[in-house]
């Protein structure tokens, strides 16, 4: 993991000595810009030259590809991929990523050169557009956005009508015949201008936008509603009062030298990498800071021009519920993000077939090529300049796990793409969406009945949440990390700066904005239930409320009231409601719906159904009590990997006799507790065979420091005085006794079956009792093979001892029973002294499992408890990549693991290796664990869709 801010050093380094190269390369690219055009088109797959820093894209050609993403980014590299497939794209140029590393490491300057290249690009698109930068009579117009390797949507920033000053706004005024619209776009551009680059911000969060504020003003005093109405001359007011703000805010004119905007816009959107929401959306998403953005200039098209212009937003399918219906939203005479930021309520696409049916028709045929193309759904941008089509953007769309696997399954029915590669495009982590709580369908209805249904919305993240409200990001932030796990994030609209407190909600809703908003699509994307467009609320923030009109009158709802948003149909219902369990569950778990009935159940399994045919690896269950099992079952697990016994003694009937055993101070009366405790462990184990009926099950003996079952109240100390014929002071004593300066590191594991074999014996006992039992009730079934596992061995000789008593007691059992079983004695594998003499150990174990909870402690020296105390640094510092304890750490952790199956393997070929720590069920870990060559991974019940969809996809990387 440090490795990364290593290579980072590394990059910056090379890229200082590149830079001295580069004065020379830029001669000669710019040479390439003249001559050597065809040369570069020729190989648009490796298009990628070094000291390259400027990709053209336009005229039905392009420099760069699709295959291009680390250096122009996603958006750079698919307007040259549209560009080179014939569809109508502005043409304009990309700045790579690799700038915007330099451009760090000089100190947030551009490099020299890139001055020169930009020029000689901006005339290429001068030529093409026959529009000049900052000519008076005939400007052309661009656009400066931003677009990193992977989509960050809203994270930065875009500009849009850069080159507009006072001369070129006269200019275009005239050309277009059309004063509105060049003014309209005028305002625009110093808004964005002036929010992105000159860093006009709200001042507090109660604030609005500056400029939005003079905006309501100007259609206050005009008497219209929305912007589209107001005329030229208020438009041109509106011009002076922005820049007027603006000095008086900042204290800079704004800049009137289109060369000196072009450069201020993109040194921006490179800073833009780095501002408080980027840095946030990278750590949730696992991108490192050292990929940098790139920056797109591109020619501006209007669809602000008139009642024939429009832009807009669509998905290729639907994806919320992954249907393959054509699926956006669309404004009449706006521009750029007015749909996403909810200026005025959307279109549905379906409208714009009335309003401009070939512009729509068009779009429709560029959905089909595109979906052919890219072979996945589409997430496009378009704008209509006076009924001409343009397309400004696609990108794989951002989907829910519902959509995601829908997609995935029915591309492969539809032949577009093979079942291996439906594996491959489901995130493993989006299949919990799948298992998600739903409300309960009778206390919807009655909570509906009543009359508490608040609003209609368009339903953007399926799931159902009931939470208190809350109305600002920050506040739920700070709810959260007080350990508030219930909010309604309720807002007008979210905003890019909102994400923080959207990732402490259960879900949020929004009064404006459509199915492609900003609120929509970040809910998409983390998996969070959300509702959007409900315009029947209207918010007070400073009040802090939210207000309705219902068929019952006037509703109003305060910050801390309970509401509950059902995701799946857009229903936002006031109070409280009961959940149940969602479809996939009912079908696998509850058994109470039959699988015809379920649809997402189906595409679930047929999912499932290919990724168990891919993958090599095992599946196996952390489970222990036979409903457990059942669940691990039908979730698919092939065995238990990792039975923790000392969960069984937690239970009403067991926790006393365990006390007494823990609190005995001599053998003999702890032989007398662990009689008591026999018939309690062997029925357990008796109902866990049972339910996995002859599937492998793997039971690890007594592990946690005893003092973990001792009593922590005064009562639970005199009813085990009592119980054990002792003083209340002589059970404090010996409470005492067993305190451990470091329980995590004392006495526990095998060390307990050390000192008191007899523990191990009654397990051991237990368990091959069970065995007997179980395997005589189906005499033609497969018979029970026990695993029992050793915890927290570091030497041969704990494991060898340990096994001595299993084997007599097996002997034993065998004997008394007149039956024998096989079975299996293995061994953790969590301390680094166990893996670093594994070679030893392998000569009595006949299994590895690798516990890397313990491992991660151990290796790291750092207690699995104690790690949110530094995790936020660490993954500030980037020390720590991802918490090592959720991900194995593979530098560290896996190369002990690494060593222990190299030394395991080479005695015993055969040695069966599996992993039972919590990243069993962590897809990254899988993939290791695959690498590696382990036999199995075994999970908590509800991770194993997830490890089998991961096992599945590290198969089909190999
Ligand atoms: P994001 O990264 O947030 O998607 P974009 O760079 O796509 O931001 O820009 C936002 C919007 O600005 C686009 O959806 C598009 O509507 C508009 N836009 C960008 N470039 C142009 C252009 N050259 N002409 C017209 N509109 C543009
Ligand atoms: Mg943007
Ligand atoms: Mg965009």
């Amino acid at each position: 993991m440090p490795s990364l801010t290593k290579s980072a050093k590394a990059k910056s380094k090379l890229l200082v000595k590149q830079l001295k190269k580069v004065a020379k390369a830029v001669k000669s690219v710019k040479n390439g810009h003249k001559n050597g055009i065809k040369t570069s088109f020729a190989a648009p797959k490796t298009g990628a030259k070094a000291g390259k820093r400027v990709y053209f894209f336009g005229g039905g050609k392009s420099e760069g590809s699709k295959e291009m993403k680390n250096l122009l980014g996603g958006k750079g590299a698919n307007l040259a991929e549209m560009a080179n497939i014939g569809l109508p794209v502005p043409p304009g140029f990309t700045i790579t990523t690799e700038v915007c590393t330099e451009f760090y490491a000089l100190g947030k300057k551009l490099p020299k050169s890139l001055d020169a290249d930009m020029r000689a690009n901006i005339s290429r698109m001068e030529k093409l557009v026959g529009a000049k930068l900052g000519d008076a009579a005939n400007p052309l117009l661009v656009s400066v956005r931003s677009g990193a390797r992977a989509s960050m949507p809203g994270m930065m920033d875009t500009i849009l009508n850069l080159g507009l000053n006072d001369k070129t706004a006269a200019g275009l005024a005239a050309k277009s015949g059309n004063e509105r619209f060049a003014f309209d776009s005028y305002r625009r551009f110093i808004a964005m201008y002036g929010d992105v680059v000159l860093g006009m911000k709200p001042e507090k969060k109660e604030d609005h936008d500056p400029f939005d504020v003079l905006l309501d003003r100007k259609k206050r005093q005009r008497g219209v509603k929305v912007d589209s109405e107001l005329p030229a001359d208020a438009l041109k007011e509106l011009v002076s009062e922005f820049k007027a703000e603006i000095k008086a805010r900042v204290g800079v004119d704004f800049p009137e030298d289109p060369y000196a905007q072009l450069e201020g816009a993109i040194k921006a959107v490179f800073q833009s990498w780095q501002n408080d929401r980027a840095n946030l959306y990278r750590r949730l998403n696992n991108i490192p800071a050292e990929w940098g953005t790139a920056v797109n200039v591109q020619a501006m098209v209007f669809g602000n021009k008139g009642n024939d212009s429009a832009t807009g937003v669509c998905f290729t399918r639907d994806p919320a519920s992954g249907e393959n219906v054509f699926y956006g939203e669309f404004l009449v005479n706006a521009q750029g993000e007015d749909v996403v930021a909810g200026i005025r309520t959307p279109e549905k696409i379906e409208a714009l077939g009335k309003i401009m049916p070939k512009a729509y028709k068009e779009l429709l045929d560029i959905r089909k090529k595109l979906e052919k193309h890219y072979k996945d759904m589409q997430d496009i941008e378009f704008t209509i300049e006076g009924g001409k089509l343009y397309m400004l953007q696609c990108r794989s769309g951002k989907r829910t796990g519902f959509a995601s696997v829908r997609i995935a399954v029915e591309m492969v029915d539809e032949k577009l793409i093979p079942k291996e590669e439906a594996i491959r495009r489901v995130e493993p982590e989006a299949l919990n969406q799948l298992l998600r709580p739903v409300f309960l369908p009778s206390a919807k209805k009655a909570a509906i009945e009543e009359g508490r249904l608040l609003a209609k919305g368009l339903p953007a993240g399926p799931g159902a949440a009931t939470g208190k409200v809350v109305f600002f990001a920050d506040e739920a932030e700070a709810l959260a990390a007080k350990g508030e796990t219930n909010l309604i994030l309720c807002r007008h609209e979210t905003s890019p700066e909102d994400i923080r407190g959207m990732n402490a909600s259960l879900g949020f809703m929004t009064a404006f904005g459509g199915m492609t908003s900003h609120a929509a699509l970040v809910a998409r994307q983390m998996g969070k239930v959300c509702i959007v467009g409900c315009d029947a609320l209207s918010f007070d923030y400073h009040a802090r409320t939210m207000t309705v009109e219902t068929a019952k009158g006037t509703v109003v709802v305060k910050e801390g009231d309970w509401i509950s948003i059902d995701g799946f149909a857009g229903e936002v219902i006031n109070g409280r409601i009961e959940t149940a369990p969602s479809e996939v569950i009912r079908v696998l778990i509850e058994k109470n719906l039959d699988p015809k009935e379920a649809p997402v159940f189906q595409t679930y399994a047929k999912l499932m159904s290919w990724a168990d045919a891919a993958r090599k690896l095992r599946v196996r269950a952390n489970a222990v009590q036979p409903d457990q099992a059942e669940a691990s079952v039908a979730f698919g697990a092939e065995g238990i990997g990792l039975c923790r016994t000392e969960h069984m003694f937690f239970g009403e009937d067991k926790i006393g006799p365990m006390r007494e055993m823990i609190v005995a101070e001599n053998e003999a009366d702890r032989r007398a507790a662990l009689a008591k405790l026999l018939p309690l462990q062997r029925a357990d184990f008796a109902g866990l065979f049972r339910a996995m009926k002859g599937r492998p099950v793997t039971v690890r003996t007594l592990d946690p420091p005893l003092h973990e079952f001792l009593p922590h109240d005064e009562a639970g100390v005199r009813a085990l005085a009592t119980a054990t014929g002792r003083t209340v002071e002589q059970v404090h004593a010996r409470i005492e006794e067993l305190k451990e300066s470091n329980p995590m590191l004392g006495h526990r594991g095998c060390r307990l079956g050390i000192t008191y074999p007899e523990i191990t014996e009654m397990q051991a006992r237990a368990i091959f009792e069970a065995a007997v039992e179980v395997s005589a009730e189906s005499p033609g079934a497969q018979a029970v093979i026990p695993e029992i596992m050793i915890p927290l061995v570091g030497t041969k000789k704990e494991l060898d001892l340990q096994a001595a008593v299993v084997r007599k007691a097996a002997a034993d059992v065998f004997a008394e029973k007149g039956k024998k079983l096989p079975y299996l004695i293995g061994t953790m594998i969590e301390v680094p002294r166990a893996a670093l003499t594994a070679g030893e150990i392998v000569d009595s174990a006949e299994f590895f499992s690798f516990g890397t909870n313990d491992l991660t402690q151990t290796t790291f020296g750092l207690s699995r408890d104690d790690v949110p105390r530094v995790l936020a640094s660490y993954l500030e510092h980037e020390i720590y990549t991802v918490d090592p304890f959720v991900s194995v750490d593979r530098a560290g952790v896996g190369s002990l693991m690494k060593m222990a199956v190299a030394a395991g393997r080479a005695k015993k070929p055969k040695l069966k290796l599996g992993i039972c720590g919590e990243h069993g069920g962590d897809p990254a870990s899988v993939e290791f664990c695959h690498e590696i060559g382990l036999d199995y991974v075994s999970c908590s019940p509800y991770r194993l869709p997830i490890a089998r969809l991961a096992a599945a996809q590290a198969a089909l990387k190999s």
